[in-house]
This record gives C-alpha cells, structure tokens and sequence, in this order.
C-alpha cells in the first residue's frame, strides 16, 4: 500500500483519538506531536510540517470540535481536509491547446521514469479518445529511443526518431511537424535526462521550450528520492519553469515525503502518479483520494475507475445470468479472478477499499499473488466437465488434479471449499448489493 510505514502511523494515532469520547486540549496536543513525528520520519519537508500542523491544531483544539459528540472523528476530518490541501486541494488537469497538436515535454533525471511515463501517458490519452504521437528526443541514454519504439509498437502509437545524431531541438521540431500531417492532436516529447541537474541539460531544455513552445511542461520525479525529489522540483521550476509533476514509483516503498511536500514547496502541483513499471500503471493524481488511502479510509472512486477499464461489462452480465440460474462454473471463478487481477496488483486494490484499508488489516491479510497461481493451475489441470461440475470431483480426481497442477490435496480441497462459498456468496450479491456487506467474491 502507498506509504505503508506513514499510513500505519497516522492510523495508530487515530485509533487512539476515536477510542477516547472525550477529548482535552492536551489529548489533541499528543496526537499531533505523533502526526509530527510521522511525517518528519516520511520525509516530508521540515517547514511543510510545522505548518500543517500549526494549522491542524488551530482548528482541532477549538471548543467547537472538543465539545463535539465525536471529537476524535472530527480532528480525523481536519486532518484530512488538511492533508488533501496540502497536496493542492483537487486534481490538476492537463490543458489542452486550442489548436492542436498539444505539445506535452516530460522533464527529468535519467532514471526518474520520463520514458516510461511518456508511454503511460500516451496510453491513456488514448483511451481518452485522443490521438497521440511521442518524440523520441532523448539522444544520449543509450536505448531510449528504442525503449519508446517498443512501447509505441505495443499500444500502436507513432513513434517519431531521427536516430541519436540530430541535436534534440531539431527532433522536437521535426517530431510536431510530423504529428500535424499525421493528424496526430497531442504530441508527447521525452527528453533527455543527466545525473544531476546541470546547465547543459538546462540550456537544452530551454532552446526546446523556447522553439516548441510547450503547453505543459511536466517534471517526473522519483518519489523514492524523498527531499531530493522536491529539491530538483523547485529547481527546475526555477529554472525551466513547469506546469506540473508527475511522481513515479509510488509502488516501492516510497516514505511520502514527496508526494506531500512537492505542492507546498514549489507552488507546482503533481498531476500524475506513477504506481508500477505496466503502461497502465498512471493515476491521476486525485489529492482527496490519497489523503483518504493515507488515512486507512479507502478509495472507492479509483476502485470503481478501474473496475470500470478493466472488467467487461458483457461478461459481468453473463455472470449475473449465470448465478441467477445457478450455473457459475469453475470456468467463470477463474475468470472472474483474472479480471480482478488485470485491475493491478492485489494489495493496491484492496488499499482502496474502505474497511479493508487500513494498514493493520491489509498486513494480516497476506495477499499472496502465487496462491493465485495455485487456483489458476489447479482449475486449468481439470477437465471441462469437472469444471463446470465440482461436486463430482471424488478423492481419485483431485489426487490427479493435485499432481499435475503441481500442489497438493489439500489445496484442492481449500479451493472447492472456497469456490462453494463464494458461489453462495454471489447469489446473495446478485440478489442486493447490500447483503455482501462489503466483502469481495475471494476473500
Ligand atoms: P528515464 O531515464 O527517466 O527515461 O527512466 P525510465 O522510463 O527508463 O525508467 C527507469 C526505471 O524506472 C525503469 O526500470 C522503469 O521501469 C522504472 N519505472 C518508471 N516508472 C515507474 C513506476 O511508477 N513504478 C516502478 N516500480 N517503476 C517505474
């Protein structure tokens, strides 16, 4: 989950503060001492914290809150509503050029993930209904340009290269013309990164700016790099000038201090988040929805978002059919599983729901992705007929079932058992939504 050692800390805190029906000035005071202490140890920046939490406790020791029926639910909002402020309040939207095509330059470190989110970010301008085209400027990381083909290659986007011999500003400008006669309406350049920032890189950042004229520039950084990510923020944005952030590799064990810092310090608020290596692992960064998974509360809006992407709307028709007449099948149990498992990796889909989120519960949960393995080998060592029939799955079967999916009897047995009871399950979520009380179908 995103900023596990930060999250589990808040949530501790918390759970203390709800625990108690009335609070004193002093309680509240101890609370913030230990959201202090938080979110000095995730990195975030010095000033940034000793404001937030001057702020929070301006608001949370007033008699209002105090005298409330429930006061430790009422500083849990504060500090949300202050959380998702310093973030920069809502989500920062791309502009788009009256006239096309939109220029979009990522910036960076190398390393940071510009060539990687140039193709996440062309993934999903796509899926917006857009048609765009990316420039392959980075001439001096070896395989950068072939790294982009690839991933042009794979979401069948052109790719505009003239090798690494033509100075990048020659590129960029090539690269728009291109996309203006191959009615390409956002062009997406990658440029080049160095180590550190230095005023060669700078210099031709600049005369590529100055020539393409961008209408957003974006910066990606690296949330793992904490304060250093929010330093290189500030000075390419003094020296550049940018529009936006994108944060990269909030999948790792980012500590936070980035993602919460960046806004307050640069005035420049982060647009995107990069949460895996996969082409469809960028957000939108929604700085509500984040505070909320922070705060172990969830993330229903970006679970439904992704739902929607990655499930079949046809087959989830099928399926209630299907229970209705009571025919679900081990066939539909494993492809059910792998709809959920396109929506990404498991512990950053149960991160999102409310109840389950919370970093206590998710640790006890254990999600383990090769369990998952297990049920998809031992469901595809059956025969059709058992699969749609495993009540008639005897002991001689799942012996054999046991020894060519590789695992064992017992394992067979746990998945007939589960398979029932997610069956019964269903049937009662077909009938209301109500009745599933908040549980997922596997779990
Ligand atoms: P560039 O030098 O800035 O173009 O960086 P790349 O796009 O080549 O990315 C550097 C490495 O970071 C690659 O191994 C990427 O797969 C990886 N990477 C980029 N974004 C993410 C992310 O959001 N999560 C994770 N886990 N890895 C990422």
């Amino acid at each position: 989950m995103v900023f596990q050692g930060l999250a589990e800390k808040l949530q501790d805190t918390f759970k203390k503060l709800r625990g108690k029906g009335k609070l004193s000035e002093k309680d509240v005071k101890a609370a913030l001492k230990e959201v202090k202490l938080a979110l000095l140890e995730a990195d975030v920046n010095y000033k940034v914290v000793k404001n937030f939490i001057k702020k929070i406790e301006i608001r949370a020791v007033g008699h209002e809150v105090l005298a409330s029926l429930t006061p430790g639910q009422q500083v849990i909002k504060i500090v949300n509503n202050e959380l998702t402020e310093l973030m920069g309040g809502s989500k920062s939207a791309l502009s788009f050029a009256d006239s096309p095509p939109t220029v979009i330059m990522l910036v960076g470190l190398q390393g940071s993930g510009k060539t990687t989110s140039t193709g996440k970010l062309a993934k999903s301008l796509k899926q917006d209904g857009k048609r765009p085209a990316m420039i392959a400027a980075d001439i001096y990381r070896p395989a950068a340009i072939k790294q982009l083909q690839v991933l042009g290659d794979r979401l069948d986007l052109p790719v505009f290269t003239m090798g690494d011999q033509s100075s990048p500003v020659d590129i960029a400008k090539a690269g728009i013309s291109f996309a203006q006669s191959n009615n390409n309406d956002v062009v997406i350049i990658d440029t080049a990164g160095r180590l550190h920032v230095d005023e060669e890189m700078m210099d031709e950042l600049k005369s590529i700016r100055q020539e393409v004229k961008p209408d957003e520039i974006l910066l990606v950084v690296d949330a793992m790099t904490g304060q250093d990510a929010v330093k290189v923020a500030n000075k390419f944005d003094d020296l550049l000038g940018i529009n936006g952030v994108i944060l990269t590799k909030l999948d790792g064990d980012a500590r936070g201090g980035a993602a919460l810092s960046v806004k307050a310090v640069t005035g420049k608020p982060i647009k995107f988040v990069g949460m895996g290596e996969k082409l469809d692992a960028l957000e939108v960064f929604h700085p509500d929805r984040m505070a909320s998974r922070i705060l172990g509360m969830g993330d229903v809006l970006s679970l439904i978002e992704k739902a929607e992407a990655s499930i079949d709307a046809e087959k989830a028709m099928e399926l209630e059919e299907k229970l209705k007449q009571n025919e679900f099948t081990l066939e539909d149990f494993l492809d059910q599983m792998e709809q959920v498992r396109n929506m990404g990796p498991l512990d950053q889909i149960l991160g999102m729901i409310p109840g389950l989120s919370g970093a206590g519960q998710l640790k006890n949960l254990q999600v383990d992705e090769k369990q998952l393995d297990h049920i998809t080998a031992i469901i595809n060592s059956m025969t059709p007929e058992e699969r749609r029939k495993p009540d008639k799955i005897n002991g001689s079967r799942r012996k054999r079932i046991a020894g060519g999916s590789g695992t064992s009897i017992q394992d067979v047995n746990r998945l007939l058992k589960q398979f029932k009871q997610t069956k019964k399950m269903m049937k009662q979520f077909s009938g209301g939504a109500k009745k599933m009380k908040g549980r997922l179908p596997f779990f």
